[in-house]
């Protein structure tokens, strides 16, 4: 038997996506694109397909708490990838999770809405979020529409969003995707006075699971051992490519492409 070692762990606490698009099959994805191996502990299922949701059950406090310790129990965990977490009940399951954990990096990607705009979690789940989760990530990944939300400031400039979101969590990368500007600003804040903006060619198609994709190629940067700021880099231009090669499997968005075709040859 071969024992591998060298491939980082990352644990994802996520949703279900049927469609594959997004949720914990878009991490798994991109992870193993990163050379990590994805722990992919279920948070919640989604009825989807690439168009829209239409429903979703958040699963047992016990069913998560179960899943992520026997993960824990079992395999050495470099990082925390946080996708859907739909209750408030399950961000709280959560914050006890990485409490138990305190020196893991961990991504939050604050899910509130699906690439259709269908609702994967009321607004008061973004703001428990926000005073709960964010204090204890590494870094959060909302694009502008979530950013606005959590801050609270429906017309918010990112720059506005970030402002009042910095106090809670010591780096913000908010995306500039749903934008219509020609280019694409994802722009990086740190509460350290860190100010980088990441310009990118807006691509013509819409997509399902861009910010999964992203935030988990970003925690398994930083499961690679990879500083910050090149992590996020990274990550961008990791996640674009996969945009840029994505396919229309079904009649909605576009599905990102974050792994080579011929993977298996
Ligand atoms: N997580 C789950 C389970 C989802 O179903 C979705 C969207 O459908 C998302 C996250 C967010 O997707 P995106 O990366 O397009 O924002």
């Amino acid at each position: 038997m071969t024992l591998y070692t060298s491939r980082p762990v990352v644990l994802c606490l996520s949703g279900h996506d049927p469609s594959g698009g997004a949720g914990l099959q878009a991490d798994i994805e991109a992870l193993l694109a990163q050379g990590c191996h994805a722990a992919p502990v279920v948070t919640a299922l989604t009825v989807q397909d690439t168009r829209n949701v239409s429903d979703f059950r958040v699963l047992d406090r016990p069913w998560v708490l179960a899943q992520a310790q026997a993960v824990f129990a079992d395999l050495p965990v470099a990082a925390i990838k946080l996708g859907m977490l739909g209750s408030l009940e399950m961000v709280a399951t959560v914050v006890e999770l990485i409490q138990a954990h305190p020196s893991l990096p961990v991504v939050c990607d604050p899910v509130l809405r699906a690439g259709g705009g269908g609702a994967l979690g009321k607004d008061e789940v973004g703001y428990a979020m926000r005073e709960q989760l964010l204090p204890l990530a590494r870094i959060a990944t909302p694009n502008l529409p979530e950013a606005r939300i959590l801050a609270e400031l429906p017309d918010g400039s990112a720059d506005a969003c970030a402002q009042k979101l910095l106090p809670h969590c010591p780096y913000l990368l908010i995306t500039g995707g749903h934008g219509d500007e020609h280019q694409v600003h994802n722009r990086l804040y740190g509460r350290d006075g860190l100010r980088q903006t990441f310009t990118c060619e807006r691509l013509p198609g819409s997509y399902h699971g861009s910010g999964c994709t992203l935030a988990s190629a970003l925690a398994g940067r930083l499961a690679q051992g990879e500083e910050l700021v090149s992590a996020v880099q990274t990550a961008l231009s990791y996640t674009w490519r996969t945009l840029r090669d994505a396919e229309q499997l079904g009649q909605g968005q576009f599905v990102p492409r974050r792994l080579p075709l011929d993977f298996c040859s």
